[in-house]
């Protein structure tokens, strides 16, 4: 477990992560929550506080307390559970932290939202004197946001790009291809320092990282449509081929993605 102790802690001069417990094969180390403030401020924004655990909960606040600061407001990335489960307990005992002073939960779907405000592309949250703009960047869901945190030079990704392997695609990969493009355009224009991704290790070479899943994404679509060509019919006969590498306890994951790689393919048929 080398991987969990360089992860829990770790981030930029503005952003910490605390590990949350729930390592899987899909959440990898587990879930990166993210406490992110001004230097000297005394509010801070938690983005993606994590699945319901009591105790992971806690630490949060007392990271956050420990830092000398109370929770201004929460941020998350997408609803996934594992990011969003969380968010609405978090938000009342941070609310109980700071004296009773009310924090909201803000995200793209009005479901995970607490408080009136949601989030879209072109906000500024300046929560504690801080700036982070947020862009959408749908494929992974409909909802995934990104974050970006010029004063370090960082971006939050959520499960758009994770710390190693790949995401699983549950909204349209040409969605997810168009967002890819754009994190790349951005990061080169804005100089990004890092990627700090919602699971596994921050990346400190955002470009090659970016490169990397474009690749990734691009190769995989010659080869499912390769796949297609040879006679394959169905996601599974295609998982059945091109992931024939892979863990089969990895192909029901694989299916979805094949099936949004197909969907793909037909609509430019
Ligand atoms: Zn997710």
């Amino acid at each position: 477990m080398g991987r969990m102790s360089e992860i829990d802690g770790m981030g930029t001069e503005r952003a910490t992560c605390v590990l949350a417990p729930n390592p899987s094969m899909m959440t990898l180390d587990g879930t990166n929550t993210w406490i992110i403030a001004e230097p000297g401020a005394g509010e801070a924004v938690v983005v993606d506080p994590g699945p319901k655990d009591a105790r992971h909960l806690k630490r949060v606040v007392e990271t956050v307390a420990a830092q000398g600061r109370r929770v201004g407001l929460v941020l998350l990335t997408h609803g996934h559970p594992d990011h969003a489960a969380g968010a609405a307990r978090f938000a009342e005992m941070a609310s109980a932290a700071a004296a009773g002073s009310r924090v909201n939960v803000r995200a793209m779907d009005p479901k995970h939202r607490l408080g009136d405000e949601g989030l879209v592309e072109g906000d500024v949250v300046t929560t504690g004197g801080l700036e982070l703009r947020i862009m959408e960047t749908p494929g992974h869901t409909h909802d995934s946001l990104t974050f970006w945190l010029p004063a370090d030079g960082a971006v939050l990704t959520g499960d758009t790009v994770l710390g190693y392997g790949t995401t699983v695609l549950e909204g349209r990969l040409g969605d997810y291809l168009s967002s890819l493009d754009r994190l790349r355009a951005f990061s080169a224009d804005a100089g990004a320092a890092t990627i700090l991704p919602g699971h596994g290790p921050k990346l400190d070479d955002p470009l090659a990282a970016l490169d990397h899943y474009i690749d990734h994404r691009r190769e995989r679509l010659a080869q499912v449509e390769a796949a297609v060509a040879g006679g394959a019919r169905t996601a599974r006969e295609v998982v059945e081929i091109v992931y024939a590498d892979v863990d089969p306890a990895l192909w029901p994951a694989a299916e979805w993605s094949v099936q949004s790689q197909l969907d793909y393919l037909d609509e430019r048929r």
